[in-house]
């Protein structure tokens, strides 16, 4: 009988692999989630970094030259970005308040929102 034992020896070896590599998967899945917790809290961190950084670059312009030219980007992409939502005002046969730029119908003369006058 021995030839069954060393069957058996074998599939019960093979049970505990197959079980000892889903615990390590389990495992592994467990701690790859704790880095993607961690990976994306050090993205937030970055934004919040960023953010820091552009608000520095607005109040004393203070900034390493590499700093300043995102800084420069982000105005740059910021401005562009109003110019398009002007043009979608303006498609919408709307205007948009240059205070606070809230849309309103071309005809109006007061911005409904904050009431700066508005141009015709
Ligand atoms: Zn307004």
């Amino acid at each position: 009988m021995a030839f069954l034992d060393d069957v058996g020896r074998a599939v019960s070896n093979t049970v505990d692999t197959v079980s000892k590599k889903t615990g390590e998967l389990v495992e592994v899945q467990k701690i790859r989630s704790q880095i993607s917790t961690l990976e994306k809290n050090i993205e937030k961190n970055y934004l919040h970094l960023g953010k820091m950084t552009y608000a520095k670059f607005q109040e004393s312009g203070e900034l390493t030259e590499e700093e300043r030219a995102v800084c420069e980007e982000i105005s740059s992409n910021t401005e562009t970005i109003a110019q398009y939502e002007d043009q979608i005002a303006s498609i919408k046969g709307m205007k948009r308040c240059p205070n606070c730029k809230a849309p309103s119908p071309q005809d109006t003369a007061y911005c409904p929102k904050c009431g700066t006058k508005l141009d015709d």
